[in-house]
């Protein structure tokens, strides 16, 4: 039987996301074709993207790389694949008439001008950029809602959610609870946190991912962002999201009904099942011998879960916080992680310098609520210089 055809537009191509979904176009090229792709700078992966998939477009970070991977190519005999730069590129990517399937996963608020233009423009998304969805949530589901379109949670824990809530109608719906798994430092004793080094955080005990997210899973930022992308996907407000330590990452997430039962999702650890999900929905995609995403239900020992210690993790305290407000709060949060983050990986700030920044960014940042995606890039920018002159002064007062 031939399925039906998905045409993807794939944002962030050469990230772990971008790469796990290419893995999956090559085990059912019957189910999806790579029509075009939006890179960052690794200019050799894009070029070898280019010689494996020949989409349409490839767009890449800067005009000049784009330049550099057109000569390549050309060197290359490869020819047909139109070249494109910056953000007029990713969204140029993202909204192609051919497209009908946009997979979001380039990091951070980079990634939100070409999902927003893929929403407008009636494209199916799966989405891996929680970023958005924290920075422009409102904005995004509105969009969503107005032009009929999905959005299909790539994030594991949303996608479990998602699978969960097949089970009952929304208003049946009681919590959602998403597991964590505490990342590296769940049992660290709190006196040892100052001297936490960037190599230590960026050890992931369960999940092999991106730099950014893996600093957030240490700090559990990562997770306080989920909670607002729950929020936002599910129409929930922050108190029906719970947060429960789970350290073996098995139960990817869990959905309590008004009638006490709890569905809960189990499977691998490995983004390749939610991003199938998310691609193959409404349907599900026998993997077999394709993919090697089989549970093995004896190796089972046992399953803990346990309440946050928000102490240990005032980053999760500080995203409910900012949940609860919204609009800039929100947008605040996202861009002064960001920020602080990239301070701590070049050892301007220590780890716990990174609570310290965002929280400093969110007392300064005023109550308002953003009308356009240009207020969200807005209120981002100063957020940004509000967290590096909060940096630049936790600096000046260490000299
Ligand atoms: P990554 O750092 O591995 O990849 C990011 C991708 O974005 C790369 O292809 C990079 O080139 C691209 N990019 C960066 N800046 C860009 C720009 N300005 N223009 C165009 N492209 C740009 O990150 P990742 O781990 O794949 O995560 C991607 C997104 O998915 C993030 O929002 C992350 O929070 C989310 N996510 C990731 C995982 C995971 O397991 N990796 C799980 C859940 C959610
Ligand atoms: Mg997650």
């Amino acid at each position: 039987m031939n399925k039906q055809l998905k045409k993807l537009a794939i944002l962030g191509s050469t990230g772990s996301i971008g790469t796990s979904t290419l893995s999956i176009c090559e085990s059912f090229p019957d189910r999806y074709q790579v029509v075009s792709l939006a890179a960052g700078s690794n200019i050799d992966a894009a070029f070898a993207q280019c010689q494996r998939w020949r989409p349409k477009v490839i767009s890449i970070a800067t005009e000049q790389l784009a330049a550099e991977l057109s000569s390549r190519l050309f060197a290359a005999g490869i020819t047909g694949i139109e070249v494109v730069s910056g953000t007029a590129g990713t969204i140029h990517v993202a909204t192609l008439p051919d497209v009908n399937f946009v997979v979001s996963a380039i990091v951070g608020v980079a990634g939100l001008e070409a999902t927003y233009a893929a929403v407008c423009a009636g494209k199916t998304i799966g989405l891996a950029n929680k970023e958005c969805l924290v920075a422009a949530g409102e904005l995004i589901i509105a969009a969503a809602q107005k032009h009929n379109v999905a959005l299909l949670p790539i994030d594991s824990e949303h996608n479990a959610v998602h699978q969960c809530m097949r089970g009952g109608t929304p208003a049946e719906v009681h919590q959602v609870w998403l597991t964590a798994s505490g990342g590296p430092f769940r049992n660290t004793p709190i006196a040892d946190f100052a001297s936490i080094t960037p190599a230590q955080a960026l050890k992931h005990p369960t999940w092999v991912m991106g730099q950014r997210i893996t600093i957030d899973s240490a700090t559990m930022m990562n997770k306080g962002f989920e909670v607002i992308e729950a929020c936002r996907l599910f129409h929930l407000p922050p108190d029906q999201v719970r947060v429960t330590i789970h350290p073996q990452s098995t139960v990817h997430s869990l959905v309590e009904f008004v009638d006490g039962s709890i569905l809960a999702q189990i499977s691998v650890t490995d983004m390749r099942l939610p991003i199938l999900y998310a691609l193959a929905y409404p349907e599900r995609v026998p993997v077999a011998s394709k993919v090697p995403l089989t549970f093995d239900l004896a190796s089972l020992a046992h399953l803990d879960f346990a309440q946050p210690d928000l102490n240990r993790f005032p980053c999760l305290r500080l995203a409910y916080e900012a949940a609860a407000i919204g609009g800039d709060a929100c947008i605040a949060l996202n861009a002064a992680d960001e920020i602080a983050v990239a301070a701590f990986l070049s050892h301007q700030i220590p780890f716990l310098g990174i609570p310290r920044t965002i929280e400093a960014v969110l007392s300064l940042t005023k109550v308002n609520h953003p009308q356009s995606i240009q207020d969200v890039l807005t209120a981002d920018a100063a957020a940004r210089e509000c967290a590096q002159s909060v940096i630049a002064q936790q600096l000046t007062a260490r000299v």
